[in-house]
């Protein structure tokens, strides 16, 4: 079910009981402001979710609210991640859903990283 991108931050979501420690992770990446594990349900042979530590429901509140410090830690960490798991070359997709049109279901920003294929049309038709 989409989530409504403009509501508070609800800590009991899956992701903030993954970056308390309660879910495991299958994890790639992690820094002082930034989380990054695969999906659970890959849609493509590489599929990375990169998510900030902090408490921020959406893109939108994440790039009205978080510090400098985070917002700079979270772009470097997308980069990199990419640029590590040898997406570059060939190419990647990132994606973050945000709110209802775009079906976000978990109300944790979290960044979609996609590769080892061809990607295919941006959006459905
Ligand atoms: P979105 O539709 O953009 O909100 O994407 C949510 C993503 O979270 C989906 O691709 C799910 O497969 C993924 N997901 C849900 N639960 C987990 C989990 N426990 N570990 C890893 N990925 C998950």
């Amino acid at each position: 079910m989409p989530i409504d991108a403009t509501l508070p931050y609800d800590d009991t979501n899956i992701f903030a009981r993954i970056l308390r420690g309660e879910l495991p992770c299958n994890k790639v990446y992690e820094d002082d402001h930034v989380l990054a594990f695969h999906d659970i349900n890959p849609a493509a042979p590489t599929h990375i979710l990169v998510i900030p530590k902090g408490a921020y429901v959406s893109w939108d509140d994440f790039s009205a609210n978080g510090s400098e410090a985070e917002i700079a830690a979270f772009v470097r960490a997308v980069g990199k991640i990419a640029r590590d798991e040898g997406l570059v070359d060939h190419g990647y997709r990132v994606l973050a859903n945000t709110g209802g049109n775009a079906g976000q279901e978990v109300p944790h920003l979290h960044v979609h990283i996609f590769g080892g294929q061809p990607l295919g049309p941006m959006l459905s038709r």
